[in-house]
């Protein structure tokens, strides 16, 4: 992980902002460790969600895959930037390798990733190249663009 260049850190507050908000509507009553992630879609739209546990563990959806999801079932197929906020200053929560997969089925490797604490603390940021590479691919997926959104 790298830290941010000017250009990136507006796109970066944005993000983390929105993924904090979006982990204070997380259900984890059996974890209490609450997630915010947030998604930028290619037109520049930002989608965010948080974790929903369940009683039968294994059940349990992520935010960066909540995220993703509303962003798609919203008609969105590019995603290119991922926030996610959990964890504190000294073990910030990192997408797990299922959110990563997730992830790049709708985002190219150089895609960043933002990565924070919960309440505050420094972003660091990395791309999904970086946190999975060689990624699972079948090859290059039809995608067809929703009726409203590419
Ligand atoms: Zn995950």
């Amino acid at each position: 992980m790298t830290g941010l260049g000017c250009s990136t850190e507006a796109q970066a507050d944005a993000l983390v902002r929105a993924a904090r908000e979006a982990a204070k509507q997380a259900y984890c009553p059996y974890s209490d460790y609450p997630v915010g992630a947030a998604v930028l879609t290619g037109d520049g739209r930002v989608y965010a969600g948080c974790n929903v546990e369940n009683a039968s563990y294994g059940l349990t959806v992520c935010a960066e895959r909540v995220a993703i999801c509303k962003a798609v079932s919203d008609g969105h197929r590019t995603i290119t930037a991922l926030a996610v906020a959990g964890g504190n200053g000294n073990a910030p929560a990192t997408p797990c390798g299922a959110c990563r997969q997730v992830l790049a089925e709708f985002a190219a490797p150089e895609t960043p990733v933002y990565i924070a604490p919960l309440k505050r603390g420094r972003i660091t940021a990395t791309t999904l190249g970086a946190l999975l590479p060689g990624s699972f691919s079948i090859g290059k997926p039809h995608r067809p663009a929703s009726p409203t959104q590419n």
